[in-house]
């Protein structure tokens, strides 16, 4: 039997990170038993549905690896409203289910606030289906249910415990938990990979396809992604959105290996490690059922990581989007004709190995780029201290002198003025480094001077000494 499993996000806001968690062991699974990943966009609730995220799902998915065109789909839920509708009614006329004129507050007027769920009260009252009727799944008085999960075992559920609950509402309209049964029915679905929080929906899930008379998938439910706080990552309170991280700067190969950490590790001890190696590794029951630790700083040097790792060529077209800008990307703050290529090439080696996120380029260049560096004023109050106006002039009129603008005869210059007034090189640089890039840390100084050039360099290091007066 074919292996088929589904990746079946709800497009009801940014594509979590989770979420592509899920998808790429969906993904790995399918490929390692040859089987096939199916996407079906679950989109019925058309309140909280919009185009735009099931865009965001697709290209997020693409830029992970997860291409368009190489899975079967994308299947959209709302097209098979008649095939759940059929469901509800054969379970109905099966005697599987039975319509309910229960309001919330007959229930808990009969069963007391504190009881949850429903107490079966319409259960043998043979209500004829109508207006404002819900259908209620009868569910077995004895027995268990076991789920076979290949994260978690077998959990197991004692089928009294389990509320008759509803399956389609009072407007006729099937809800979540049954669509979601019959699309991976009808779809074949042999395996159902996803998080942990749809774990409680399983056993009336499976209910479900006992009752419609096909096996049951099997199940794995990976383990729930939390912060540092442990609580579930939340869209509200978390920075969860795959492309957020996207924009940022993360490589999606970073992204990805760091996502298939949650919970799992390939062998020895290596964290990353290449794709190939992932796919061949990943078991599904090793993976850890605890809640896995989503800990952005610990993606932010494995990004650096990556980054470092990058041919140099790769890395400058790497940089790309955010030296121009994209439709999701600010543009940088110089204008389009003053980048200079060359220039940013011959910088590109140093800030490759600073950066942890590509984002980080900009702050790191833009000094080259524009006609005037942006000045941050706290960075000015810490280096144009006393003495800075001094230090200036000496470097000025050393820097004309110098016959060879490179990076070593400006340092050893700038070492000579300083040494001259009792400074150190890091406190003789600390003013010229603001004069020039307008910040206190950067690109080292001496080769960011070279590249800048004579004439630009002492332009913007008289500036700063005028503003001194
Ligand atoms: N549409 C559900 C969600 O986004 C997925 C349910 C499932 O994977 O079975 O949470």
């Amino acid at each position: 039997m074919t292996v088929r499993v589904r990746f079946a996000p709800s497009p009801t806001g940014m594509f979590h990170v989770g979420g592509a968690r899920s998808a790429l062991q969906n993904w790995i699974f399918a490929k390692q038993q040859g089987g096939v990943f199916v996407l079906r966009i679950e989109d019925t609730d058309a309140a909280r549905n919009r185009p735009e995220w099931t865009e965001g799902i697709l290209s997020a998915l693409d830029w992970i690896g997860i291409a368009r065109g190489s899975y079967e789909g994308p299947y959209f839920q709302s097209s098979y409203a008649g095939e759940h509708r059929a469901a509800a009614q054969r379970l109905y006329e099966g005697g599987r289910a039975y319509y309910c004129d229960c309001t919330r507050e007959d229930v808990q007027a009969r069963t007391g606030p504190q009881q949850r769920g429903y107490d079966g009260f319409c259960r043998d009252r043979g209500l004829e289906p109508g207006e404002g009727r819900a259908l209620r799944f009868r569910t077995p008085d004895e027995g268990e249910t076991v789920v076979v999960d290949l994260v978690r075992g077998e959990p197991t559920f004692e089928n009294k415990l389990i509320e008759d609950f509803v399956i389609a509402r009072g407007d006729g309209s099937p809800v979540f938990l049954l669509a979601n049964v019959v699309d991976d029915m009808s779809m074949g679905i042999t395996h159902v990979i996803r998080a942990e929080e749809h774990l409680p929906n399983t056993p009336k899930q499976q209910l479900l396809w006992d009752a419609l008379g096909v096996k049951p998938p099997i199940w794995a439910h990976v383990p729930v992604v939390v912060n540092e706080k442990r609580q579930k990552l939340s869209k509200r309170r978390d920075k969860v959105a795959l492309e957020a991280y996207r924009d940022e700067g993360y490589l999606a190969d970073a992204m990805r290996n760091y996502l298939m950490l949650l919970g799992w590790a390939p062998s020895g001890d290596r964290e990353i490690v290449p794709w190939s190696v992932i796919e061949e590794e990943f078991r599904l029951d090793e993976v850890n059922p605890s809640p896995a630790f989503f800990d952005e700083k610990k993606l932010r040097a494995f990004n650096g990581d990556y980054i470092r790792a990058l041919p140099v060529e790769d890395f400058v077209e790497a940089c790309r989007p955010w030296l121009t800008g994209t439709e999701t990307i600010a543009p940088p703050p110089w204008q389009p004709d003053e980048f200079d290529p060359a220039a940013f090439a011959a910088v590109a080696p140093l800030a490759q190995t600073r950066i942890a996120v590509l984002s980080e380029i900009v702050p790191n260049v833009d000094f080259l780029f524009l006609a005037d560096p942006l000045i941050d004023e706290a960075a000015w109050a810490k280096a144009m201290k006393e003495g800075a106006a001094d230090l200036l002039d000496a470097a000025i009129v050393a820097f004309e002198a110098l016959e060879s603008w490179d990076a070593e005869s400006l340092k050893a210059t700038l070492e000579a003025v300083g040494a001259e007034r009792g400074l150190k090189l890091g406190k003789a640089q600390a003013p010229v480094r603001v004069a020039v890039t307008g910040r206190t840390v950067g690109l080292p100084l001496f080769e960011s001077l070279e590249v800048l050039g004579r004439d630009r360099t002492l332009t913007r290091l008289r500036a700063a000494r005028v503003r001194l007066v």
